[in-house]
């Protein structure tokens, strides 16, 4: 099993992006949160990513967005759950990473997933973090959707890529409720503001995601997917 066949098997399950981290890239992990946390025998992460339509950001409605976001969950994490059986066929032991599963770090005082996805897709390559948080790769800004799976071989891995944003600080201003003041999110004040009950329609919603709205690379002149519809916005 090499690099190459993993990401066959993983853009063949209906990855978008894949890129794999050996090991080495996981220092600054919180405790706790390491894959080594997870798998003891971890030697390499697959970080894999599917695309999410940008055609939500610009909706009048959140029914879209919200319904997207909650069924590109269930796909990614039928994808990793195959991607490990296939890896088992060739006696290699995988542990996919539940796409949104979170826990409370009571050290922290967040919300975190058993691995962050975001920095396994950051050291797989894919992309890197942006000032509003959320990874930004060239391919599809930040409309992907991120997993990662564990495995227990060493694989050659992906190059890291240079800065994407260019902290132009757009998103900051952006927030309503200045959850972004800090280099690190205020996560309980996001999520607070942009989940949850909608008492006008009765029904739970996703009700802001202007931080990626206002992002050049999702909605404006760096997108580079869809970059002659998107760039008049
Ligand atoms: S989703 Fe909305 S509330 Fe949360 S950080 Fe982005 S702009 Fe702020
Ligand atoms: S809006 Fe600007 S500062 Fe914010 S993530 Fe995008 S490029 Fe970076």
């Amino acid at each position: 099993m090499d690099s190459k066949k993993v990401k066959e098997i993983m853009y063949s399950l209906g990855a978008d992006l894949c890129g794999i981290a050996d090991i080495g890239r996981f220092s600054d992990a919180p405790k706790g949160y390491h894959p080594l946390d997870v798998l003891p025998t971890c030697k390499s992460v697959v970080s894999f990513g599917c695309r999410f339509p940008v055609g939500t950001l610009i909706c009048k409605s959140p029914i879209p967005y919200t319904r997207v976001r909650n069924s590109v969950t269930p796909k990614m994490d039928a994808i990793a759950l195959d991607f490990c059986i296939e890896m088992e066929k060739s006696e290699i032991v995988c542990v996919p990473i539940p796409t949104n599963e979170s826990q409370w770090d009571k050290n922290t005082g967040r919300y975190r997933s058993l691995i962050s996805l975001k920095h396994a897709a950051q050291a797989a390559g894919l992309g890197t973090i942006g000032r509003h948080s959320l990874l930004i790769t060239p391919e599809f800004g930040s409309m992907i959707w991120l997993g990662a799976v564990l495995c227990d071989v060493a694989l050659e891995p992906d190059k890291l890529k240079e800065n994407i944003c260019d902290n132009c600080n757009l998103c900051v201003n952006a927030c309503p409720i200045n959850a972004l003041e800090s280099p690190e999110m205020d996560q309980q004040k996001c999520w607070n503001y942009a989940f949850g009950d909608d008492e006008e329609i009765q029904s739970w919603r996703i009700i802001c995601h202007k931080c990626r709205d206002i992002c050049p690379y999702n909605l404006g002149a760096k997108n580079s997917f869809i970059k002659g519809s998107m760039t008049a916005l």
